[in-house]
């Protein structure tokens, strides 16, 4: 099955393509940087032509096209995934959907949208229509699209309140184009959204997605500081159990994360303090206040509505998420990061005692979400690097706990998720990709069922790239 790319661009050429070797490079990468074990395998990745269609008539017409000629398929939103998600291991094309933008329709409670809208641009339009806003958005709100967050995010801001992403309600309806012969457009919905989102873009194209919303607020971004973590964690736990105080967003950051990598916060923090990043509804401040009372030792340093702060620390959220990474990472570029799920069950306990096995080497930083009703922790937490032999190893410690890690220093769907196969995801794959041409290089489980997941999956058509 050879890749016939000269034959696909001259069937597209009428479309907007890409050929231009800087541009392509560009367009082959996303922030798999973040991690030193995927930069030294994934540098020399690149695709060969960037397809930008304008339609969902104009996505079919490339994935028959390619699917003619053998060629894959890689999707782009805006290549702010972390993992090489976007990344085309096998070459060929790159199907960049941002000019597929548009804000399609709006409702009480949930909009429908094309896949390359900036997160940003839905609120903004939800907003100026009806006071709605998007239920939870990645810290990149600023530049990633939905159609993005979809298939490679997993939850953000507004989790705290929401749960994640793929919870049930949380996505309404996904219009899915497959690459076959004839390509099919499907419409996913209840228990088939599991197909798709998550998955990368291995099993097929999302052209239009219907997601809820929620009332919109000027939300009142806020910085604490706690000289004791573990009251710190306490404080945050117990305000996202709060009920009836509406928040978006509780990070906390152990010392000395807000110190040394948060510029404009440093000045404004003692040493050693324990930094929260919150997002409070404005109706809910005067609960807030209240609500700080129990913790004596809390001290609110910054408020959005009512800063006296000479330089604007920009949005709170953008400290939050994967951004705590890229701030550390832009001060000390041998930190990278690792992501742990706590759980629900104790997680402060947990947390305690794998703080007290790997502070400083591993810093916490520790996201507040919702599961099931219940209050969650997941931690983005900082690690110094060494070697990629510790960095396993603090791994297996962290499951060796209890922990759940979803490895961000591996590009494929299991080694990232629950190193297991996702059957739902596959048996969609087999019906909606049958070449395997879309993403390839990201599910084990198509390409290797019996994988042990023993040590690092290294695809084999990576190397043919490489060559
Ligand atoms: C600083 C920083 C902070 C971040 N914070 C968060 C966070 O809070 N929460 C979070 O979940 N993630 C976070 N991320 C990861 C990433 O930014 C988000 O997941 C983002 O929403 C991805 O959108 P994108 O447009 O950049 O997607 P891309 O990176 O372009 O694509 C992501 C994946 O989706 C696939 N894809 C894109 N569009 C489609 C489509 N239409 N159909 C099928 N597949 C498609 C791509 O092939 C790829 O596998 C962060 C990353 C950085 C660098």
């Amino acid at each position: 099955m050879k890749p016939n790319v000269a034959a696909a661009l001259a069937a597209l050429s009428h479309l907007e393509i890409d050929t231009n070797p800087v541009a392509v490079k560009a367009k082959s990468r996303d922030f798999f940087w973040y991690s030193p074990v995927l930069k030294a395998r994934l540098d020399g990745v690149v695709g060969d032509f960037v397809v930008s269609p304008k339609s969902e008539a104009e996505v079919i017409e490339v994935l028959k096209t390619c699917y003619a000629h053998n060629v894959p398929v890689t999707t782009r939103g805006t290549g702010t995934g972390n993992y090489g998600q976007a990344m085309p291991l096998a070459g060929g094309c790159i199907l960049h959907m941002h000019k597929m933008n548009a804000v399609k329709e709006i409702h009480p409670g949930r909009c429908i949208v094309e896949p390359g809208c900036l997160l940003k641009d839905i609120d903004a339009a939800c907003i100026s229509h009806s006071a709605q806003e998007l239920r939870m958005f990645s810290s990149t709100w600023a530049t990633a699209t939905i159609g993005g967050f979809i298939a490679g995010g997993s939850g953000g801001v507004g989790s705290v309140r929401w749960g994640s992403l793929r919870d049930p309600g949380n996505i309404i309806r996904l219009r899915v184009i497959t690459m076959e012969e004839e390509p099919r457009i499907l419409e996913c919905r209840g228990d088939d959204l599991h197909r798709v989102s998550h998955a990368y873009g291995t099993n097929g194209i999302i052209t239009e997605i219907e997601i809820p919303l929620a009332p919109a607020y000027d939300w009142v971004g806020i910085f604490v500081t706690l000289p004791d973590f573990d009251e710190a964690m306490q404080f945050s736990y117990d305000l996202a159990s709060c009920d009836g105080l509406l928040i978006k967003l509780a990070t906390i950051f152990e010392a000395p994360t807000a110190q040394d990598y948060f510029q404009r916060v440093a000045p404004h923090v003692q040493p050693g303090d324990t930094v929260l990043a919150l997002m409070v509804a404005p109706h809910a401040m005067e609960a807030f206040t209240t609500f700080c009372t129990q913790f004596p030792t809390a001290k609110v340093i910054y408020r959005s509505d009512a800063s006296d702060w000479d330089r604007d620390p920009g949005h709170v959220f953008e400290y939050g998420w994967n951004h705590t990474t890229l701030r550390a990472l832009k001060v000390d570029p041998t930190i990278t990061y690792l992501q742990v799920g706590y759980g629900t069950d104790d997680p402060l306990a947990l947390i305690a005692e794998i703080r007290a096995k790997f502070s400083p080497e591993v810093l916490q930083h520790i996201e507040v979400t919702r599961q099931n009703g219940r209050v969650a922790m997941g931690g983005l937490s900082l690690v110094k690097f060494t070697t990629e032999a510790r960095l396993d190893e603090i791994v297996a410690l962290h499951e060796a706990a209890g922990a759940m890690v979803f490895n961000p220093h591996r590009y494929t769907l299991e080694e990232g998720g629950r190193q297991s196969t996702d059957q739902r995801q596959l048996d969609f794959k087999r019906e909606a990709d049958p070449k395997g041409l879309l993403n390839p290089g990201k599910m084990i489980a198509w390409d290797n069922p019996d994988w042990s997941y023993d040590q690092m999956y290294a695809w084999p058509g990576l190397t043919k790239v490489a060559e």
